[in-house]
């Protein structure tokens, strides 16, 4: 097995025992280390943009006015590597679902593929490889080498102009208050006296004249896995106290090669539903709704007082304290059947929050806080506990029966799911977690299909399948015999008669 390196990084928040004194002279670093990062991330984007070079921590600044030293100023540059590198990533995964939705020949579309996964967004010129086709129609490429047309070169151009645009914006990294110090500013120390407690050495604008700021260790944070890293973050709040978080590194766990494969689904009552049957966390969506009242009352007044939101305090902390909540209860429920089962993988759809009865402002910030939640919690739980994950396209997986694929809007009516070709019942959202599962079985991932593309596909199977076509069963389907297929049946409880769910206990709290 590949020897792996420890990639898994977490901060953890230690309490800090600093003077007003102290505190003061950390501080005064923050304006400009702020003015630093701006300087560097222009001459990063410079390069990046003209040069069509990548991002690099290691390359040689151009001077610029700062009280800052040259070690922090590494600092500088590493924090603005690592923030540009991750806007690149995700404007990547943005383009990527651009060229999968467009008509563009397919040729092109493995061309611009490429260069984006190459990063060559900005590339005067780029090589590619010789496409070559199996029989089957898979597309391979050869070790070949050919210059890359410079209208696609110009397409990704204007591809990634458009999601800078509108997508997802270069951040603002300047305006941060969270300067992340490596060892060579921030050297962390172990206390002589007491045995857990840990010094960190912060140097200031003052050369030869560090900090030393105590931190008191906790449990949860000697116990937590990983080598303890050199390097802190230190957050500057509005008030001016300092919030210092140390890192530990691990080695990631391998991924899982027994246990189960799991699939959810957002529910319409519950957060989750599992393809078992199961529905957990009944309180979020009683307690979202009570919520979206008083933020409807909250962001009315405002807008009749003509106060943006985005100013306004009250309505930030409104959003931050559902985000915390939603955060919480996706964490809980996820450990939770981490408990129960043993899982292998998760599959997911990707994340589409359907619940009805909730204002549209109110589903947004739900889809934002939901999707960034799971997403990490799904992250951690791979690095962790080597748990992997699935994602199926959620398109239709509300509509197609889970038992022989006929896909109709009819075969959902709110809370109940009815086939109208088998005549299969289930509740509804656990009709969607086995559909993805379903898909996740079969192989469809298809996630940067459209819509469009997927019924097709959807009811291409069905008619191979069956014989019949869409339009064959929906002209039929008033003579169409119900079969009564045994189904899960949720109790009152929310759990499904499935034994390996009773049998453990599973519970989950009443609304
Ligand atoms: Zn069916």
């Amino acid at each position: 097995m590949a020897k792996s390196k420890p990639s898994v990084a977490r901060s953890y928040l230690l309490v800090h025992k600093a003077n007003a004194a102290k505190i003061n002279k950390i501080t005064s670093v923050l304006t400009e280390f702020q003015m630093a990062c701006k300087t560097v991330q222009a001459q990063q984007m410079r390069v990046f943009v003209q040069d069509g070079e990548k991002f690099w921590n290691r390359r040689g600044l151009q001077p610029f006015q700062t009280r800052l030293s040259e070690r922090y100023k590494r600092s500088v540059q590493n924090q603005v590597v690592m923030g540009l590198s991750s806007w690149l990533e995700l404007s990547k995964t943005a383009i990527r679902s651009i060229i999968a939705k467009s008509s563009l020949p397919s040729e092109v579309k493995a061309d611009l593929w490429w260069l984006n996964r190459s990063g060559a967004h900005y590339a005067k010129e780029a090589t590619l490889p010789a496409w070559e086709y199996l029989p089957n129609g898979t597309r391979l490429a050869t070790p070949e080498r050919r210059a890359a047309p410079q209208e696609t070169l110009d397409l990704l151009r204007a591809i990634m102009k458009h999601v800078r645009k509108h997508q997802v914006n270069v951040p603002k990294l300047w305006q941060s208050r969270t300067m992340m110090l490596d060892g060579t500013v921030a050297q962390v120390e172990r206390s002589k006296t007491t045995e857990h407690d840990l010094w960190v050495r912060v140097s200031t604008l003052e050369k030869g004249s560090p900090v030393w700021v105590p931190l008191k260790t906790n449990r949860f944070f000697n116990e937590a896995a990983g080598e303890l890293s050199n390097f802190a973050q230190v957050s500057i709040l509005d008030d001016n106290s300092i919030k210092v978080r140390l890192v530990k590194k691990s080695v990631p766990a391998p991924a899982k090669t027994d246990g189960i494969d799991i699939s959810l689904d957002w529910g319409l009552r519950s957060t989750f539903a599992t393809d078992f049957g199961d529905q957990l966390g009944r309180s979020l969506y009683p307690w979202l709704r009570q919520i979206d009242k008083q933020l409807t009352s909250l962001t009315s007044e405002l807008q009749r007082k003509r106060i943006p939101l985005k100013s306004n305090g009250r309505y930030q902390r409104f959003q931050q304290r559902i985000r915390d909540y939603v955060k919480n209860e996706i964490n809980r429920i996820i450990n939770r059947l981490l408990r129960i089962y043993d899982i292998k993988s998760i599959t997911v759809e990707s994340l589409d929050f359907r619940n009805g009865g909730l204002s549209r402002r109110m589903n947004r910030i739900l889809s934002r806080a939901g999707r960034a939640a799971i997403q990490s919690k799904l992250a951690s739980i791979a690095e962790t506990r080597g748990v992997t994950t699935h994602k199926v396209n959620p398109a239709y997986t509300s509509q197609q029966c889970s038992g022989c694929g006929y896909t109709a809007k009819n075969n959902r009516n709110n809370l109940h799911f009815k086939c109208r070709f088998c005549g299969k019942r289930l509740n509804a959202d656990t009709s969607g977690s086995r559909t993805i599962a379903m898909r996740r079985s079969h192989g469809h991932v298809d996630l940067y299909v459209s819509r469009q593309a997927i019924l097709q596909r959807l009811d291409g199977e069905f008619e191979n399948r069956w014989g019949l076509s869409f339009s064959d069963v929906k002209e039929a389907h008033c003579r169409t015999k119900e079969r009564r297929g045994k189904t899960l049946r949720p109790t009152t409880d929310g759990l499904a008669c499935a034994p390996s769910a009773q049998q453990t206990g599973l519970m989950d709290e009443l609304p």
